[in-house]
């Protein structure tokens, strides 16, 4: 990790109550960390120049819910709804290695670097054996990428036929497999760029189990625990911020997903608490789990504790900037319409691209409980940046006058010149670089560097042959069947 002098950038800042201001200057990263952001800097012996001039230089975006194995379902899953995801989503147990997802949380994880991506909190659900979680994580620590990996319980099948079966909720291997990792040389040592975190849905257990549970995921040093939730109609007793309040487990180290149908008592809940959501708006919108609760003029201090994920890339953009444009427009129309069914055409849009931009950034690093490290620019944080040209048709005129509604409103991946994540960069001049290699070895009982890089081509062709393999085999699966048992497993109606 050299110097590096990023020269003569507009640089995005956040400020005051999160107020957006741009200036030109340069920034000085040392080792894994922004040392100095002025006017101009004198070039340090040794240092790497990087011209920035007709760049914007933005903090990384933050993405807090993303399940990054699943790169080889893309292409099969844009048009389903949650209930057909699910049951598609429990055949990959019967097809997906270890192997498979290592290279899925590779091409997941670079997926999300090329568009601008440093943070994720991945919820990886696809621990069906003991091993495919530490290839998962080794797909994450060779991508680069900063990650909150949530090590789940995962629902697996043990049978599909006659009637679908499951095995063991929490199996045996599953908290010492999760206790190694916290021990592992990429995870325990200061300064590392990936810590483990927990995602658990299974509240359906009784209340000692689930708090058992949480006090074991807690004594191994865990802090943030995700879990999926959005109440549908007629569900009033669905209510998961009451119950992990009522349980003790309500805190500012819980991030909630989707959160879909929420009302104004469970926002008040989470604000008490401190605890957030995470909106992904184009999955919500697509399966059925909206309206996503972001940017709601009828959900108030909803947006104080509230950030933004992509949770499918298989199904919409892995970019970030997608879910603040989609999110933000989605909250428009639906105060628009409310608007017009009053008889009133709105005079102003009920939130802004800066507000958007909040939400992806500085929000996300809230959630994570990481806002003195990530999701701004600040002397002392992690240097964690997105560098965007400004002479694409899309961003001419744009970028010159406002650079943050530039990248919300009218950026594409192809505009992310270079990304830079921990002091490092992953991107350079619009392309991926190769991804230094590391997998998790048994006979170590560790993870260990490859000493080769990997290449994009090499990933994509490892994708493929698992999304090749995974589809022969679905006609073997009656979906009608796997979907009611999806329905009943968690109480779709
Ligand atoms: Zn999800």
């Amino acid at each position: 990790m050299s110097t590096k002098l990023l020269k003569g950038g507009t640089v995005i800042l956040h400020g005051e109550n999160d107020a957006l201001s741009f200036t030109k200057a340069d920034i000085l990263v040392e080792r894994n960390t922004i040392s100095r952001i002025e006017w101009s800097i004198t070039v340090p012996p040794g240092c790497e120049i990087i011209d920035c001039r007709d760049k914007i230089i933005s903090t990384g975006f933050v993405d807090t819910h993303h399940h990054m194995w699943e790169s080889a379902l893309k292409g099969l899953c844009e048009d389903l709804t949650c209930v057909s995801y699910f049951a598609q989503m429990f055949t990959a147990s019967f097809t997906f290695t270890p192997d498979d997802v290592y290279w899925g949380n590779l091409a997941g994880c670079l997926e999300a670097i090329d568009a601008g991506t440093t943070t994720v909190l991945d919820f990886a659900h696809m621990n069906w054996t003991k091993d495919h979680g530490k290839q998962a994580l080794a797909g994450t620590i060779t991508s680069g990428i900063r990650s909150v990996f949530a090590f789940a319980p995962t629902v697996t099948l043990k049978q599909a036929y006659p009637k679908p079966e499951i095995t063991d909720l929490l199996p045996d291997w599953f908290m010492p497999t999760l206790e190694q990792l916290v021990q592992s040389k990429h995870i325990k040592t200061d300064d590392a760029r990936v810590s483990m975190g927990f995602a658990f849905d299974y509240y359906f257990m009784p209340q000692d189990v689930v708090i058992d549970i949480f006090s074991k995921v807690r004594s191994l040093g865990i802090d943030i625990v995700t879990s999926h939730w959005a109440r549908f109609p007629g569900q009033v007793d669905n209510n998961l911020p009451r119950l992990l309040k009522s349980y003790g487990l309500l805190d500012e180290r819980i991030v909630l997903s989707h959160v879909g149908g929420a009302t104004v008592e469970d926002v008040q809940l989470l604000n008490e608490a401190k605890a957030f959501a995470s909106a992904s708006p184009s999955v919500e919108m697509t399966m059925g789990l909206g309206p996503p609760v972001c940017f709601r003029h009828d959900l108030p201090n909803m947006d104080s504790v509230c950030s933004l994920g992509v949770d499918c890339h298989h199904s919409t953009s892995g970019s970030m900037v997608n879910e603040m444009r989609v999110g933000l427009l989605s909250a428009r129309g639906a105060h628009a319409v409310q608007s017009l069914a009053d008889g009133v055409v709105p005079d102003k849009v009920c939130r802004t691209a800066h507000d958007a931009y909040i939400m992806g950034t500085i929000q996300g690093a809230r959630a994570l409980c990481m806002e003195d490290q990530i999701g701004s620019i600040k002397v002392g944080k992690k240097a964690d940046l997105v560098i965007f040209g400004t002479d694409s048709p899309a961003m001419t005129g744009a970028a010159h006058y406002d650079p943050v509604k530039a990248i919300v409103m009218h950026s594409s991946i192809a505009d992310v010149d270079m990304v830079i994540v921990d002091g490092v960069i992953r991107k350079r001049n619009g392309k991926l670089l190769p991804a230094p290699g590391v997998i998790w070895s048994d006979s170590n009982e560790e993870f260990i560097e490859t000493g080769t890089t990997i290449s994009w081509k090499e990933i994509s062709a490892a994708v493929l042959e698992t999304q090749q393999r995974f589809v022969s085999k679905l006609p073997e699966f009656d979906m009608e069947q796997l979907k009611a048992f999806v329905r009943g497993l968690y109480n779709i109606p």
